[in-house]
């Protein structure tokens, strides 16, 4: 198996011992060892090129001071940046709209839209003590609309109706007259997503931001797509003005690179992580403790 960065770095750490300063040199033999890890972690190539790029400028112009040797320096560098590209802090769900507060959940079919629908239903009604709808816009899966249903029974949230022979916006208008009316404070928005990307289904999902003006547009992307999820991440970047990021199936065995990848392109805060298959398997996200694992 491939050493982990951390494994790399301490190896680099040993190396540089007895030198004295971060100079061009030694920088460079330890920021292949960078990327080969974070490579090997599966952030995709240009994400890779720019870290390199920041955490090499920040190291060259960096003093070494105490009883910090030049790769301790260099360690502490690669670790703040990695956190710091992540997301600093932690990022909740903005509700600060006119009830219904509407979010949209957009991504590939897999990557766990419809899971983390339900999940972010039982955590907006635990934590923020909110009455929640949701309904699906998935009018070329009926199976997809069930399994709405049945999730969101489990997350103790209501929903909302809605067939295949229906267009997703006039669903979309219906679910939000319906939000209205009875009082409630968020309405979730699960949508069709395709096995790949293609023009039909990012149009499709337009005119739903259209007509629902969400207030959060959450960008739902499996960990496990590694170098992939960096075309999928743009090509939705593109059709949307995405609010936040969900990162699923974070319990898999991935370093979780795509992270990485997925906030660099899109520029969105990572706000939750997906952890397992069940209905409390989500997690604010945490760049620090995220970065420690990208490291690995
Ligand atoms: P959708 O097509 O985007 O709506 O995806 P689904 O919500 O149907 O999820 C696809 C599969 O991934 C299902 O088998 C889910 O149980 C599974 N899944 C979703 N999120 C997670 C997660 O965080 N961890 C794990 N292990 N599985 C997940």
């Amino acid at each position: 198996m491939a050493s982990a960065l951390s494994d790399r770095l301490s190896r680099i750490v040993k190396e540089m011992r007895g030198q004295a300063r971060i100079t061009e040199s030694n920088v460079t033999d330890m920021l292949r060892e960078v990327r080969m890890a974070l490579l090997e972690a599966d952030v995709a190539l240009p994400v890779v090129r720019d870290f390199i790029a920041r955490v090499k400028e920040k190291a060259l112009g960096q003093e070494v001071v105490g009883s910090l040797t030049p790769g301790q320096a260099l360690v502490a560098i690669v670790h703040r940046e990695l956190a710091a590209t992540m997301g600093e802090g932690v990022a909740d769900i903005n509700l600060a709209a006119q009830p219904p507060a509407v979010i949209l959940m957009a991504g590939l079919q897999g990557a766990g839209k419809t899971t983390t629908t339900a999940k972010l239903a039982k955590h907006l009604i635990e934590k923020r003590k909110k009455k929640v709808l949701t309904v699906s816009g998935d009018v070329y899966r009926p199976a997809a609309i069930e399994q709405l249903k049945t999730v969101t029974a489990q997350a103790g949230a209501e929903w909302f109706p809605s067939t295949p022979d229906q267009k997703p916006v006039d669903i979309a208008r219906a679910a939000i007259d319906h939000a209205r009316k009875h009082y409630f404070d968020v309405l979730l928005v699960d949508t069709a997503g395709r096995l790949a990307i293609d023009e039909a289904l990012m149009r499709e999902i337009q005119e739903l931001h259209a007509v629902l003006k969400p207030v959060e547009t959450l960008f739902v992307v499996d960990a496990m797509q590694g170098q992939d999820a960096i075309n999928t991440a743009k090509a939705f970047k593109d059709a949307l003005p995405l609010t936040g990021i969900v990162l699923t199936k974070l319990d898999g065995d991935s370093r979780g690179g795509a992270a990485l990848s997925v906030r660099q392109i899109t520029g969105a805060p990572i706000k939750f992580a997906g952890v397992s298959e069940k209905i409390d398997g989500l997690e604010v996200f945490d760049a620090d403790r995220h970065a420690q694992r990208v490291l690995g």
